[in-house]
């Protein structure tokens, strides 16, 4: 007889590893399967982001971070460094360690939570049987379980005629295993993981160029915000080319040639490397066995409805495998909301604040509306904005670079939208998440007293600009 289970979970990412400590913090007997390997192929929970996602590309964005304040800022700080040198395979083993360090945590994190864990693939059968084929051999073996997550997660997206190789033309998991930086680095795509991994390899000397299909630069983010990081890109040296539709790519003579189609016609560009970051699909290849009854949408996600059910009750899907923004942190509070109402308790997601971040520098943050959304929806607000460079905190760090701005809506002043560029606007989009959560208004964020001398206070003086009373900006 199959062992039988309160909760199965399978995957074990940030939305299935969550979903299973939570479950079985509420008492339910929770499993949890993923088959994710690393080089020894020994288990590796923590999914896209502890393995090739979040944490890498972090790791590797301060070392390079690290290298550039060396050779560019530091002289500033009257600090001079001869031979200032980078080894890559140092620093990259540096990343495997933070990487080994935090998957080793997850495993730590399920035993003590008495999550039975197991190594492997498993798929979905009809009455919530699950299958699970070990990864590291063995017979195949079925649980059964009141109810199951599934947590799949997702893979890059491909483009017609441009093939992975894992050496001259990569995906995320490539470009975050170089054993030097190339001298010319091409990425298609100039999105969060383009910019993000562009940055890095940029830092460490390659010369990179971003080829992007839509002819507005982050026309997911608020335009003032896309405009001051194009312009700071550009100084940082990131060729980014709009409006450049990559037609193929092909390998010869150790380069990789790629056509591209712009507004003048095709060119053809020649690099040493190929990052393609063209965004991401759900994967769900041999999760589900035919008679699952769990359906999918026309965009191959699981289809689910706002409580993350799926068309087969007691059957819930998380993560980047069904609707929304394909983040970790969505992913991991889906995965509690789904826990708990398992257990009987009242959850909900609020999908309007869950906060964006880019992690370039400087970094790109936000929560809530941008201002063309606001208009589009013919929503009459009001705005305020500080710029960093006028910030003492800012300036003493020598982060003077980006600005905060605040979107209220003019009747209520109920904040709409934060928009941050700037260093740590990460951290600092955190408080007007916040904000939001209360529905807290502009005049909320200006009577709260921020501390001196900090970047926050950027947020603050933004409130104040709103109302006309910033203090050390013109109104
Ligand atoms: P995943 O993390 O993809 O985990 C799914 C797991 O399920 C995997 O281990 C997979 O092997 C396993 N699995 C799949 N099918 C089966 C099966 N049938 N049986 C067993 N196991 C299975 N997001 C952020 O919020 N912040 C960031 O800074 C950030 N940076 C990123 C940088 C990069 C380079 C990339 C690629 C992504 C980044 N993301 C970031 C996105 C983030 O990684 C994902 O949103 C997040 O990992 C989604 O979590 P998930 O649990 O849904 O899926
Ligand atoms: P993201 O979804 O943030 O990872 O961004 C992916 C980016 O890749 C988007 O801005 C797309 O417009 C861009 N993109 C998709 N296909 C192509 C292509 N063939 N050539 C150039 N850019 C592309």
């Amino acid at each position: 007889m199959a062992d039988k289970f309160d909760v199965i979970v399978i995957g074990g990412g940030p939305g299935g590893y969550v979903a299973a400590i939570r479950a079985a913090q509420l008492g339910l007997k929770t499993a949890c399967i993923d088959m994710y390997s690393d080089k020894d192929g020994k288990a590796s929970p923590g999914g896209t982001c502890l393995n090739v996602g979040c944490i890498p590309s972090k790791a590797l964005l301060d070392s390079s971070k690290h290298f550039h304040h060396l050779q560019h800022e530091f002289g500033d700080h009257g600090i001079s460094v001869k031979d200032a040198g980078i080894d890559v395979p140092t620093m990259i083993a540096r990343k495997n360690g933070v990487v080994k360090k935090l998957t080793g945590g997850v495993s730590q994190l399920l035993k003590g939570n008495k999550v039975t864990f197991h190594h492997g693939k498993g798929i979905l059968k009809a009455g919530k049987r699950v299958e699970v084929t070990p990864a590291e051999g063995g017979e195949t073996f079925s649980l059964d379980a009141d109810n199951v997550i599934l947590a799949s997660g997702s893979v890059p997206i491909q483009i017609p005629n441009v093939e992975f190789d894992g050496k001259f033309i990569v995906d995320n998991v490539g470009a975050l295993d170089f054993d030097q930086a190339p001298a010319t680095l091409g990425v298609i795509g100039a999105g969060v993981i383009g910019l993000e991994l562009g940055s890095v390899w940029n830092r460490l000397g390659s010369k990179v160029t971003l080829l992007e299909a839509l002819p507005d630069f982050l026309a997911l983010a608020d335009r003032d915000v896309s405009k001051l990081a194009a312009r700071e890109f550009k100084k940082q040296g990131l060729d980014i080319h709009l409006g450049s539709l990559v037609k193929s790519a092909r390998v010869k003579k150790d380069k990789v040639n790629v056509v591209v189609e712009g507004d003048k016609g095709e060119s053809t560009h020649t690099f040493d490397r190929l990052l393609v970051s063209v965004g991401r699909k759900p994967f769900t290849d041999g999760l589900l066995s035919e008679d699952s009854g769990v359906r999918l949408t026309d965009r191959g996600q699981i289809e689910v409805d706002d409580q993350s059910r799926t068309s087969v009750p007691g059957v819930w899907a998380v993560g980047d495998c069904v609707r929304g923004p394909m983040l970790a942190h969505k992913a991991s509070e889906e995965g509690i909301a789904v826990a708990e109402l398992i257990a009987g308790k009242p959850a909900h997601i609020h999908f309007d604040t869950v906060p964006w971040v880019v992690y370039t520098d400087p970094e790109i943050a936000w929560v809530g509306q941008t201002e063309q959304e606001l208009e589009s929806a013919g929503v009459t607000y009001r705005s305020g904005s500080f710029p960093f460079a006028a910030n003492g905190r800012a300036l003493a760090g020598g982060n003077s670079a980006g600005m905060v701005k605040i979107l209220a809506d003019s009747e209520t002043d109920e904040i709409l939208g934060v928009h941050i560029i700037g260093a740590n606007a990460s951290e600092l989009i955190s408080e007007c998440v916040v904000a939001m959560e209360f529905q807290g208004s502009s005049e909320d964020l200006a009577r709260i007293i921020h501390a001196h001398p900090t970047l926050s206070e950027a947020v603050h003086e933004a409130a104040l600009h709103l109302d006309g009373r910033a203090i050390h900006r013109g109104n």
